[in-house]
């Protein structure tokens, strides 16, 4: 079976064909280099708007970085054309496998994303015999795409948390979904100041703010305020650690009163220490 059979049946495009392939490399570190080219009568389309447009000029051959195959690169190899856009002006083509202006394919970079997953993205490079970088983008295309195709329909339960990073008090606050079927992170802010997570209140919609049932958070008290301004009719849920602090806390303080005024009483002041 030849490369350009599998290529077709994994990753096939309307407007463009495989043509020939060939090794490229050393001996050490073999490549395999798939030529690209538009089929005939193809019009190339703007980049910006989507559109078909007539073709201005073309670039020089760039390499897309596709899945390896047995451990083997594979590139693909298209030299783009320019289309002359009148509503965009001169712009590259829009190439369906090509991930913006990395020199990965989309296929590539959702393979790298997905073992970013499991492995850290250190790992991912070594492994894969890419770089650290090339992980990056494809872990920061796969959270773009993410983003874009999130829904957030039927939330009704939200954790609020903070976590610290870097030294000095830095912190970042976290938002998740924690409703019995659905649990994930829904969102991250800079700090952890009432004006932080009025973004995420914007950022969520007033609509669904006011559908929320429930809301976990710590006592910190710019979050409660917020809370209490933006879904209000939201249960909320506080955290074990500090009701138990504040309820300890509260307990030694009647016990020392106690303690005193039995002292002050003349009996015996039975609960010192306990
Ligand atoms: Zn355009």
């Amino acid at each position: 079976m030849q490369l350009k059979i599998i290529l077709n049946r994994v990753q096939k495009f309307k407007s463009f064909v495989y043509k020939l392939v060939r090794w490229v490399g050393n001996e050490a570190a073999p490549e395999l280099e798939v030529e690209v080219a538009e089929r005939a009568n193809g019009k190339p389309v703007c980049s910006g708007c989507g559109r078909h447009r007539p073709g201005y000029d073309r670039l020089a051959k760039r390499r897309f970085e596709f899945v390896p195959l047995w451990g083997i690169k594979v590139f693909l190899v298209y030299a783009p054309r320019r289309v002359e856009c009148p509503s965009c002006g001169i712009r590259v083509e829009q190439m369906p496998w090509a991930m913006g202006k990395r020199p990965l394919t989309r296929a590539y970079g959702w393979f790298l994303a997905s073992w970013a997953r499991r492995l850290s993205w250190k790992e991912t490079a070594e492994v894969f015999r890419t770089s650290w970088e090339s992980v990056f983008r494809s872990v920061e295309m796969a959270v773009e795409w993410g983003r874009a195709h999130q829904d957030l329909s039927g939330v009704q339960a939200i954790g609020i948390d903070e976590i610290a990073w870097k030294k000095g008090h830095k912190y970042l606050t976290l938002v998740y979904q924690i409703d019995a079927h659905c649990k994930r992170l829904l969102w991250i802010g800079k700090e952890r100041k009432m004006k932080t997570l009025l973004r995420f209140f914007r950022w969520f919609g007033a609509e669904r703010s006011q559908q929320l049932r429930y809301i976990c958070s710590d006592m910190w008290k710019p979050y409660l305020k917020v809370i209490a301004k933006k879904a209000g009719q939201a249960v909320h849920v506080l955290d074990r650690f500090h009701i138990m602090a504040h309820f300890s806390k509260a307990l030694n303080e009647v016990r020392a009163g106690e303690v005193k005024e039995l002292k002050a009483k003349g009996y015996e002041p039975v609960l010192t220490k306990s």
